[in-house]
């Protein structure tokens, strides 16, 4: 059934500080929106300072800034206030770096939805809700694509080899989809629209994202995986085609379900070479792909958070999504990704993040 979503009343966008969540920020304010961001600290210059400027050289719109904490339950409900859509974007990225994945990544993502869409129901002008899922909640390994009938995921598969001992990130947003599905069939008023970006790319708007997208692709040229890659299949999108898919779930009257954004599953040495093409030999890009029975201990040692079980399920595994679903029913039109991958490295390069060995 249609929806339609008036555009002059203001949209609520949690964790706006994001990597993501500032390009929908912008295209948002260029619509001419009025924007209600959240963000866990306002005095913070790394997360307001961007989304100021964000401000100032927009287009049209304006941008209000609020409080609020994924674990904070009733933090939401004064950004929501008049709010037709929101698009709950924050949760942690994080791969790396923390002792207790429960607490790091599973509580943030499943109570912090939980307390997002508990405002949504207490806040009777929510008609929609765009959630920024992942395909992290439709696959866990690739090693599952084996046992898949159609031989692509689509929006009909979920999760169900991720734990939180194995791929916790992956797990944290199948639990938080889960969840956020369960508590919109409690209801009748507001829609549910979920975008499901495989890992995203091109150029930031921030310098102060801790999202783990950012820093693979700095990794590549940065020495950090030099001389070699392990040969793992990623899906991987533009930035700016994932923050697009935002506004056409939050606007299009039909908008409903699961959508898949991305746009095509290069191995890491694949990414590595569409970037030589543009970029010279003055970068410790990785030169070969490690074979697998070396990977599985060399990965580890390197970084603990890559155990030879994920290598085990993942590396040597062709990988495949079928977007159609984002094209047909969001219109939309993904940028070419080597593109997207030339117009980040770029930016890694202006911003001083990558250097010439
Ligand atoms: P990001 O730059 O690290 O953004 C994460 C956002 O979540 C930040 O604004 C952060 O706020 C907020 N956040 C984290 N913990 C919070 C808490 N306890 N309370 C309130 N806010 C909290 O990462 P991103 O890549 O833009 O990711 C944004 C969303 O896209 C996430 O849901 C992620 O799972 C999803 N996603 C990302 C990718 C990708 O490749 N980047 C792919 C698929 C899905 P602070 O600024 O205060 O830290």
């Amino acid at each position: 059934m249609d929806q339609i979503i008036d555009k002059t009343k203001p949209i609520m966008v949690t964790g706006a500080s994001g990597y993501i969540a500032n390009w929908i920020v912008k295209l948002l304010l260029d619509a001419g929106c009025t924007v209600h961001g959240t963000v866990r600290n306002l005095d913070n210059e790394k997360s307001v300072g961007p989304l100021n400027k964000i401000a100032s050289t927009a287009a049209n719109g304006t941008l209000k800034l609020f409080k609020a904490d994924l674990l904070d339950k009733d933090s939401f409900d004064a950004a929501m206030q008049g709010c037709e859509v929101v698009i709950h974007t924050a949760s942690p990225f994080i791969v790396r770096g923390f002792k207790d994945a429960q607490e790091a990544l599973i509580r943030p993502a499943v109570e912090g939805t939980g307390n997002v869409l508990a405002a949504v129901n207490r806040t009777d002008s929510v008609k929609r809700v765009v959630l920024t899922s992942s395909v992290a909640a439709v696959m866990g390994d690739n090693a599952d694509l084996t046992t898949n009938p159609r031989g692509c995921f689509t929006e009909e598969d979920w999760n169900f080899s991720s734990s939180v001992n194995h791929q916790p990130y992956s797990y944290s947003k199948f639990l938080a989809e889960k969840e956020a599905w369960k508590i919109h069939h409690g209801q009748s008023r507001w829609r549910l629209v979920t975008i499901n970006p495989s890992m995203v790319a091109g150029p930031a708007l921030t310098q102060s994202s801790a999202s783990t997208s950012i820093d693979t692709l700095r990794k590549l040229g940065s020495g950090r995986l030099w001389p070699a890659v392990p040969k793992i299949h990623l899906g991987w999108v533009d930035v700016r085609d994932v923050a697009e898919a935002h506004l056409q779930a939050a606007f299009r009257p039909d908008a409903e379900g699961r959508h898949i954004v991305s746009n095509g599953e290069p191995s890491m040495l694949e990414i590595t070479q569409m970037l030589k093409k543009h970029f010279d030999q003055g970068y410790l890009f990785p030169m070969f792909e490690l074979p697998k029975v070396l990977l599985k201990w060399v990965a580890w040692i390197i970084d603990a958070s890559v155990t030879p079980k994920f290598i085990q399920q993942n590396a040597g595994y062709p990988l495949a999504f079928d977007n159609s679903r984002s094209k047909q029913r969001l219109g939309l039109e993904y940028h070419d990704l080597e593109q997207t991958f030339v117009d980040h490295f770029q930016q890694l390069l202006d911003d001083g993040l990558v250097r010439r060995k």
